[in-house]
């Protein structure tokens, strides 16, 4: 997801713009969000995706630190929620050290650090940071990062280019932001193995050319399942019908790894928690009793999901195709 900075300058300049009016005061009578609400967030992201244009109440949502506090929980027995309202972090703690899925980006990243350290997770135990594409909300926290692990960073080709690109092309706006130098470079079918977990990666081209999703297996009491974290799910930052074509092919891809007959596809650990409602989900997690089943093994959700995601984008297909793009 991104909601300021596009490939375009023109759409950078826009949005720059914009940004700064909701940083400067501009939108100061807008209503606020209030809370994290899964379905009037994702409404708000919809209508972006569709007209470009941002309602006042989400720019100021996204940049303000209290609104987007989100307390870290334990998803699994050996995966836990580090992120903020409207964007994941996930750490998964393994026989020999932790992985990081994913970075935030400023002013959230002293907050996702403290939410890695409420979890039990030394930063300096962190082995691998596992990015799932270059947009500044996923990539923005490396540089922070960097010095007080001993991780390597990992993305695609791709996602590295299009993450150092978007930094530099930042620096001319009022949210510049700083991207690291190409560290670890990964490919479709590539696995990073630490201690008693194997992380598959698979290249999902389509929210972004670079976008990569991570699939790794989490822990319920005896219980095992496949999880997966979907790179990409927004269709903002599309730039023709190519794209969108890569991108319900990767929808359908994930939905092969679902019918998987020996390892199926049973979770979904978004990098957008407002995108399947787990920001309501989790709180399931609360109340949970002994021998209930765990609120996060959801197929089901998952499938409708990614049918929604395909319709979407079919219909966003024949937009960019009348277009002429
Ligand atoms: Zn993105």
């Amino acid at each position: 997801m991104k909601f300021d900075l596009t490939h375009s300058r023109k759409s950078i300049a826009t949005a720059a713009l914009f940004a700064f009016g909701v940083l400067c005061g501009t939108f100061a009578n807008a209503q606020l969000l209030d809370g994290c609400p899964s379905k009037e967030i994702l409404a708000r992201f919809e209508e972006f995706g569709r007209t470009g244009r941002m309602l006042p109440d989400l720019g100021r949502w996204l940049v303000d630190p209290k609104a987007q506090i989100m307390e870290p929980y334990k998803a699994f027995d050996n995966v836990y929620y580090v992120g903020v309202c409207w964007v994941s972090s996930w750490i998964i703690k393994t026989s020999d050290g932790a992985i990081l899925i994913d970075t935030l980006h400023e002013p959230f990243v002293d907050q996702l650090i403290e939410n890695i350290k409420r979890v039990g997770v030394e930063p300096k135990d962190i082995k691998y940071v596992l990015m799932t594409h270059g947009h500044f909300d996923h990539v923005g926290g490396a540089y922070k990062l960097k010095s007080l692990t001993n991780a390597q960073f990992v993305m695609t080709q791709t996602g590295w280019d299009e993450g150092i690109r978007s930094s530099k092309e930042s620096e001319s706006t009022p949210r510049a932001w700083r991207m690291i130098a190409a560290d670890r470079v990964v490919k479709d079918g590539d696995v990073i193995s630490l201690g008693d977990q194997v992380i598959r990666i698979y290249e999902t081209p389509g929210h972004t050319y670079g976008t990569a999703s991570f699939s790794f297996g989490v822990k319920d009491g005896s219980k095992k399942h496949r999880a997966i974290t979907v790179g990409g799910l927004g269709l903002n930052a599309v730039e023709g019908s190519r794209q969108v074509e890569s991108y319900i092919a990767s929808v359908r891809r994930i939905e092969q790894l679902m019918a998987s007959s020996t390892d199926p596809i049973e979770v979904h650990l978004t990098t957008h928690p407002f995108s399947n409602g787990l920001t309501e989900a989790k709180e399931l997690l609360k109340t949970r009793k002994v021998g209930d089943p765990h609120p996060l093994v959801d197929p089901e959700g998952l499938r409708r999901q990614l049918e929604q995601l395909r319709s979407r984008a079919e219909e966003r297909l024949a937009i960019e195709r009348k277009a002429g793009r």
